[in-house]
């Protein structure tokens, strides 16, 4: 820090790089996390809360890793997805349980099913090492043929305690979610958020509106999904699109674009009337959506995700 302000040399700092300097982009990133000791939470107030929620990450990084707006991998976890073996894992998990005196576990993962084989050994064994556990996690809800995210799975999650799921959105308008480089599908969405209520998880999403080139007709297929799906949902984060430094759409945009990044609009649509309509009632469903009552088992979760 004093070598920056001093305007010295800061790049022979592990992890220092710019747009113009990138030669040591990714150095620093931490790559055998089977060395990673385990968490110390014996300085932590739990008194001050009203639950011992053991925030723990299995990997880092996202094994998608390509939407084109995401700043959670190349902002904050890191291009590259690593993760810990189901050993160490399972093992972690079983100490930190005695450590705080705990049976909840909120998974900090991007996407906690990005290695099926861990999520699926996560799934059968976390009943074994510890008693009546209750789990919250964030999953990607992608293409590939097995992504953990089929009913049967879900099922076998609830019963070992998987209580609140999180999963990103956005849209559905396929046109959108193949620009944003989504990799996933408006039919596969649709399946997912059912698979979720059947199995009795509480479903919470994020979405947002505003994003480049979006009409009226990607918000009225944004709205009919929501309005067929709305018993699924038990809380939806709705946000204004927002483009982030560093995210790849950035490196896509015109230079008049880029210039007004920033703006409140970006997307122009919002001065269609049409739009403005589409808008208000996907608003109003959202809000609707997030007035039910939570579901009992999900409480814990409350204002943590
Ligand atoms: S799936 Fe989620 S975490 Fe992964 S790149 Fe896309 S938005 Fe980011």
């Amino acid at each position: 820090m004093v070598d920056f302000f001093e305007n010295k040399a800061i790049y022979g700092y592990l992890g220092v790089y710019s747009k113009e300097n990138k030669k040591v982009q990714n150095n620093y990133i931490f790559k055998e996390l089977e060395q990673l000791p385990v968490p110390d939470y014996s300085d932590f107030l739990w008194d001050k809360y009203p639950n011992r929620i053991i925030l723990y990450m299995t990997g880092r990084g996202c094994s998608w890793g390509k939407c084109n707006f995401c700043s959670d991998v190349v902002l904050v976890n890191g291009r590259s997805y690593r993760s810990q073996s189901s050993k160490k894992v399972l093992s972690d998990l079983r100490e930190l349980s005695k450590q705080v005196d705990t049976n909840i576990f909120a998974f900090t993962d991007l996407k906690l099913n990005s290695n099926v084989a861990l999520w699926n050994n996560l799934i059968d064994e976390l009943p074994a090492i510890v008693d009546n556990p209750i789990w919250f996690c964030a999953v990607h809800v992608d293409s590939r043929k097995k992504n953990g995210l089929d009913y049967e799975t879900l099922r076998r999650a609830k019963h070992t305690g998987l209580t609140r799921i999180s999963f990103g959105l956005e849209t559905a308008s396929q046109r959108l979610l193949d620009d944003m480089k989504k990799g996933t599908t408006v039919a596969r969405l649709d399946r997912f958020v059912n698979d979720v209520r059947k199995a009795g998880i509480s479903l919470r999403s994020t979405m947002f509106i505003g994003y480049r080139d979006e009409n009226a007709d990607d918000l009225r297929q944004t709205l009919e999904f929501l309005t067929k799906n709305q018993d699924c949902f038990e809380r939806i984060k709705r946000c204004r699109f927002q483009i982030y430094e560093m995210t790849p759409i950035v490196e896509e945009l015109s230079a008049a674009e880029r210039d007004q990044v920033f703006a409140r609009q970006l997307n122009h649509s919002y001065l269609n009337k049409d739009y403005l309509a589409y808008k208000k009632q996907i608003i109003k469903i959202v809000n609707k959506i997030n007035s039910k009552r939570l579901n009992e088992d999900a409480i814990a979760f409350d204002g943590v995700m």
